[in-house]
């Protein structure tokens, strides 16, 4: 058996009158016209209602719910612990080829009969646009779980270069990468249904029984999700689909003595909170959990003198305003070169292109800018805008929010002299842009601050025509970013193309959609025998 060649799904246009567009809008409508839904949690394959529920509401419409969904209880989460373990000897021994089967057509399914329901409900539920759900529900989505298989097959290829037998004794070695003994966490975020699918996905694809709590505000997502991967032969009890409440779920589960991982996407805070929770519960595990997380972000675009200046507007205004600003490697802060910003004409074009943007409903195709998640993002948001207006920040354009229908905020830019003020330090996680501009001569110092002045080190892009400063600035920000960019966005990683994480406070760089990432979720066992 070898896994055939792959290829990422290939994107598709959703233009005015297309067969996708129109997919997509039957879709959204039948959901529209069916909602909201009631979502259990799921157990053995069983769904379970303990009647404790909560609403996922229309992020662009909150008079609407989209689901409301069954919050785990004690109980529930014992059932799914148990039931988890024992599905494990069952899936962790089943033939390699046939959780590769399972995993292919799971990909299969997430870019043709799921896809457009998996994007209405990314849309609705997330607030997503059409292209910001189509890279993530179904392009990006598929792609975790091709390549999954992919990375796994590599993964078991990997055998001690020397295991033929010896000069004087014949001595057969080799490798076997078992899954963890005990369970994983997958605690899981709203912002891409395609984690919702990798989190589980990875430590299940190489054996591994999963606890999958997936993000209240991905709730209806993300229980699509687990049904197409129940469709596509994931055995009852692998993954266990057990939604909030939140902190009761992982606190349940990293107190048992066979928690064995955790797979975590979401913020800086929590994820350390974990990680100091489950130290201090290390003395009940049989071994040592293994812990990766993938947290914030305070993305940069650092623009030289020697930048094309088109390029780089147009990569800045995609990577502050895409989804809304709420990416882990959304740009947040810009550094731009005073000759660019002024004389080149960044600032005007900047601006311009910024007041275009159409902010609204989702559901109207030419919105490029919609709602953020909820309420409490929301505060959060025009918060950090009026702190940055109560230091030195000088709006330029933007600054504006009105929660009535929805929770919309004006697409943001923000001028400062501080390159230490608020905003350019802290994660705002929303449409807000803020700008440094530096003096041409002062290039080396400025790239000092990009890399001392925040607590973060996901992404980061360097627009610049001349190599030599590509090379010298990448050099320079050694640590900075887990993930660089010449001259693009800083947003986008594509599955297989450019392995995804940081380091610092952006987590614990195991790079999603890479091979590495699977290391961390397999045991490997040691095999010498002599004849
Ligand atoms: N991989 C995504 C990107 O490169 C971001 C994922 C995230 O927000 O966690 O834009």
């Amino acid at each position: 058996f070898k896994v055939p060649d792959i290829d990422n799904e290939p994107m598709r246009s959703y233009g005015p009158g297309s067969p996708e567009r129109k997919g997509l809008e039957e879709a959204l409508a039948q959901m529209e016209e069916d909602m909201p839904f009631e979502v259990p949690c799921i157990v053995n394959g069983k769904p379970i209602k303990s009647g404790n529920v909560f609403q996922q509401k229309i992020p662009f419409d909150h008079a609407r719910d989209l689901c409301y969904y069954h919050e785990a209880n004690q109980k529930i989460i014992t059932d799914a612990i148990d039931g988890a373990l024992a599905a494990k000897e069952e899936w962790e021994t089943l033939p390699w080829n046939d959780r590769a089967a399972i995993f292919l057509k799971a990909a299969e399914l997430a870019s043709g009969k799921y896809r457009y329901k998996l994007m209405a409900a990314t849309i609705l539920g997330q607030g997503k646009n059409a292209w910001q759900a189509e890279i993530d529900a179904a392009a990006e989505l598929s792609d975790f779980f091709r390549f999954g298989v992919k990375f796994v097959e590599e993964l078991y290829s990997q055998q001690p270069p020397k295991n033929s037998p010896g000069a004087w004794k014949n001595v057969f070695s080799r490798v076997e990468y078992r899954a963890l003994e005990g369970f994983v966490l997958a605690v899981s975020p709203f912002n891409f249904t395609a984690i919702g699918g990798n989190l589980p996905g990875v430590p299940a694809l190489v054996g591994n029984v999963v606890l999958w709590k997936p993000s209240p505000a991905a709730t209806y997502s993300n229980y699509i999700l687990y049904q197409l991967l129940e469709e596509a032969g994931v055995p009852p009890g692998v993954i266990q689909f057990v939604p909030g409440p939140p902190a009761e779920v992982v606190a349940q589960a990293i107190s048992h003595p066979l928690f064995a991982g955790l797979h975590f996407t979401g913020s800086t805070a929590i994820f350390k909170k974990l990680w100091k929770d489950i130290a201090q519960n290390l003395d009940i595990y049989k071994g040592y959990p293994r812990i990766v997380g993938e947290t914030g972000g305070k993305n940069f675009h650092v623009v030289h003198s020697s930048a094309d200046v088109e390029n780089a507007v147009f990569q800045t205004v995609r990577a502050a305003f895409e989804y809304q600003g709420q990416k882990c490697s959304a740009l947040s802060r810009l550094y731009v070169s005073s000759s660019v910003w002024n004389a080149g004409g960044f600032k005007e074009k900047l601006l311009e292109q910024v007041a275009r943007i159409k902010v609204g409903s989702p559901l109207k195709f030419d919105n490029f800018v919609g709602p953020v998640i909820h309420k409490a993002s929301f505060d959060k948001i025009l918060g950090y805008i009026e702190k940055a207006k109560a230091a030195d920040g000088e709006i330029l354009i933007g600054g504006t929010g009105d929660d009535s229908v929805g929770y919309f905020v004006q697409p943001t830019v923000i001028l400062t002299k501080d390159p230490k003020s608020v905003t350019m330090v802290e994660e705002v996680f929303g449409p807000v842009l803020t700008v440094y501009v530096f003096e041409d001569s002062d290039y080396n110092s400025t790239l000092d601050l990009v890399d001392s002045t925040s607590q973060y080190a996901l992404t980061g892009s360097i627009f610049a025509s001349n190599r030599k400063v590509l090379v010298d600035s990448t050099n320079r920000l050694r640590n900075a970013a887990g993930n660089v960019y010449y001259n693009e966005k800083c947003t986008g990683a594509v599955v297989g193309q450019q392995p995804f994480g940081g380091a610092r406070g952006s987590g614990t760089n195991d790079k999603a959609g890479s091979i590495s990432i699977f290391y961390r979720f397999v045991s490997a066992r040691s095999i010498k025998e002599g004849f």
